[in-house]
């Protein structure tokens, strides 16, 4: 499978390439393959269609993809499954531009790409820390650790009193 990643943008054919299928999650998570950082916590395979076509010197990717996360609510802890999707588009060429306002990539002759390690950058580019388990999530009480979703509690959370109201408003950067 991961040969199947491979490309040497050389070999491409003039009509350009495309490819749509899942990229194993135990591919995108080992840390053994490719350049880029491993994906974490990944809860499946990853969809992932991408189309590559030449214009002369020039390959120009379009990707687009969907992979379930599994994340933490930043205010409750709860565990739950995000779906993250993301679409790419990046420009390569296999000689040196002539001109400095070119800025497609370079990838030396004979242009190795390799699709895992393009995947998982745009995964990084797109990743959001501080993951909320629905949009309205209440949280946990300051001082009893109550989950709020699941039912209240009797403390007194007047804000101005509770010492630690500024801490819960702060977002907190999962990485
Ligand atoms: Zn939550
Ligand atoms: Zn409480």
């Amino acid at each position: 499978m991961y040969e199947s990643l491979q490309l040497q943008l050389k070999n491409l054919p003039e009509s350009g390439w495309q490819w749509r299928g899942e990229v194993p999650q135990a591919l995108l998570e080992n840390g053994e393959l490719g350049e880029i950082a491993p994906l974490e916590h990944l809860a499946g395979a990853a969809d992932w269609q991408v189309t590559i076509a030449r214009h002369d010197e020039l390959f120009l990717l379009r990707g687009r993809w969907h992979v379930a996360a599994r994340r933490e609510c930043r205010r409750c802890t709860r565990s739950f499954v995000e779906t993250m999707v993301g679409e790419c588009e990046r420009t390569f060429r296999l000689t040196p531009a002539e001109s400095d306002e070119d800025e497609a990539e370079l990838l030396p002759l004979p242009g190795h790409l390799d699709l895992l390690d393009v995947l998982r950058e745009d995964f990084w580019v797109n990743w959001q820390g501080g993951a909320l388990c629905r949009p309205d999530c209440k949280g946990l009480c300051a001082k009893c650790g109550t989950d709020l979703n699941e039912g209240s509690c009797s403390c007194n959370r007047q804000e101005g009193d509770n010492p630690f109201a500024k801490l819960l408003q702060l977002k907190f950067e999962d990485k």
